[in-house]
This record gives structure tokens, sequence and C-alpha cells, in this order.
């Protein structure tokens, strides 16, 4: 058989039920994927086990099936896969490209937005390693973003961490195996995670894993500013998925027609990618208009 040309997929994490900013995500990388004829991939991205709720994993894919997102294959889950971050991890520390940082969380809040790479060049005597980390060059290769165009990695990104002081293993590290994994060929996925791309792909390339393409989509926040998120409980999964069609293709810009309003979502559905098949486009920067001098 032949492979896909496009393997998208979507991730979350099992910290509360989908919401409008997490139905961006799933719903774009699912038409992107599949208007191209290719597959959409679900992962379970629950390193930090903290952050797991009871019963989310479930809802998530209870969520995605009443909004007819058929995924491929099993669902992938990263909590067993301990081993397997630990041997990139390994990989990394015998190339030197990890190194142990000892630096508390204080420490950590004193330096600001970046870490200054105090412990690259080694641990002082009588410091305990406490967490490890990437080393990451000062400058990063742009890449291009499907909706944004070329992108920079913002200075304040610095060395992640890899395996964490509590001894989970950081979502970059998983979110980079896994993908790699899954096979991964395209990720579009909510804006909060656009900064930190350059570092992913530089992962990757250090993990000897192609590079998916990448494509943000727009974040949504709520009345403060802030992101929306899971684990703060966000509001939106109205519970009814013809609903959230509507007023997530209407969040990337789309018109809706009046005549599926209160829809089968698997109608919805059809009649997104049937309407990219035509051309409409997943998402779209409106450019800002010129400004005009005015004398
Ligand atoms: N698990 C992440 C989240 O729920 C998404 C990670 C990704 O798409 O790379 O925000």
């Amino acid at each position: 058989p032949s492979t896909p040309a496009v393997t998208g997929r979507f991730a979350p994490s099992p910290s509360g039920p989908l919401h409008a900013g997490s139905l961006i995500a799933a719903v774009g990388s699912y038409l992107s994927a599949r208007s191209q004829g290719g597959c959409w991939r679900l992962r379970l991205e629950d390193v930090d086990e903290g952050r797991v709720r009871a019963g989310a994993a479930d809802a998530i894919l209870r969520q995605l099936e009443a909004m007819a997102l058929d995924w491929d294959g099993p669902v992938l889950t990263q909590s067993p896969r301990k081993a397997i971050y630990q041997q990139a991890l390994t990989a990394l520390q015998s190339k030197g490209m990890a190194y142990p940082c000892a630096c508390t969380r204080r420490d950590i809040r004193g330096f600001g937005e970046r870490y200054p790479g105090v412990c690259r060049q080694g641990l002082a005597s009588g410091r305990r390693a406490r967490s490890w980390r990437l080393r990451v060059p000062d400058t990063l290769p742009l890449w291009e973003d499907r909706f944004h165009g070329w992108q920079d990695t913002p200075a304040a990104q610095g060395d992640p961490i890899l395996l964490r002081a509590d001894g989970y293993f950081a979502y970059i590290l998983a979110s980079v195996v896994d993908d790699g994994e899954q096979g991964i060929s395209e990720v579009i996925r909510g804006g909060d995670l656009r900064a930190l791309t350059g570092t992913q792909r530089y992962l990757q390339s250090a993990l000897d894993l192609p590079s998916p393409q990448y494509g943000h989509l727009p974040l949504l926040c709520n009345a403060d500013g802030r992101k929306l998120s899971k684990s703060l409980g966000s509001p939106a999964w109205a519970g009814e998925p013809s609903q959230a069609w509507e007023e997530t293709l209407r969040l990337l810009g789309w018109m809706t027609p009046a005549g599926l309003h209160g829809g089968p979502a698997a109608e919805w559905r059809d009649w997104a990618l049937s309407r990219m098949a035509e051309g409409q486009l997943l998402y779209r920067i409106t450019p800002l208009a010129p400004t005009v001098e005015q004398r």
C-alpha cells in the first residue's frame, strides 16, 4: 500500500474537555490533512501527569466522535512511553547535546524571561543535577509557517528542559519523539506554540528526525486576554456538535451556510471538505489595510 502524502495530527493534553480554542486545532488539523487526502492521527499528551484530569481523555475522544472527526490508527498515549523518551534523552546526552541543570525554581524565577545557560559549562562542585536541558545554538534557522510566513525564534526560548526536576519528561521532548513515531508530516495547531517551533525543529534535527511543516491557527483568549486553557476550565463545548462546527469555522474566518445551521456534524464536515476542494483556504491572515498619511 502506498503511504498517503500527508499525515496530520491532533495532540490534546487530557487536562479537561476540549474548549473552543482546542476545537480550532482539532478541526483545523483535520480539515487540512483530509482535504489533501491524508491521514489524521490522535495523541493524548499526558506526560505532565499532575495536570491530567480523570475522565478527560475519554471525554475528548467522545467530543471528537460527536464532531464526526474520525482519526486513523490507534490513539497514542504518552505516559506509558517513558522508556522511549529516556532513549532519546540518552542519545542527546551521549552527543553532548543535553546538559544537567542544578537551578531551582527560585533561581529560574530570578533569571527573568530567559534561562541564561548558567549550567551549560558544567555544574559547580556541590551542585546537584535537578533537570536536563537541551543545548540550543544562539541562532536557529528561520522556518516557514503555512499561514504566517517566515519565522524567527525569540531569544527568550533559551535552552528548554527535557527532563524535569519532578522526574517527568517535558512536552517538547515527548512531542518531538512522538511526531517522529507517528510519521507526522504537518502540524496545524494553536498559535501559542509558534514561538517554540524553531526550538522543536532544532530538537528534531538533533534526534535525526524529519521536521514536519507547521501552521499556527488563531489563539483564543478569554476576556482578560489569557489563553483559553483546559486546565483553567474554560467554557465552550456547548455539547452541541453542529454549533461547535459553525463557531469554529467562523473563528477561522469562513462564511457558513444558514442551511446547515443545526445540521448533523458529518454534514458540516463533508460541507467543509467540499468547500476546501473548491479552493476555500483553511485560514488566511488578513493583511492590515495600508495606512494613508494624513496631511
Ligand atoms: N498538547 C498540546 C496542547 O494541548 C498541543 C501540542 C501540539 O500540538 O504540539 O496544548
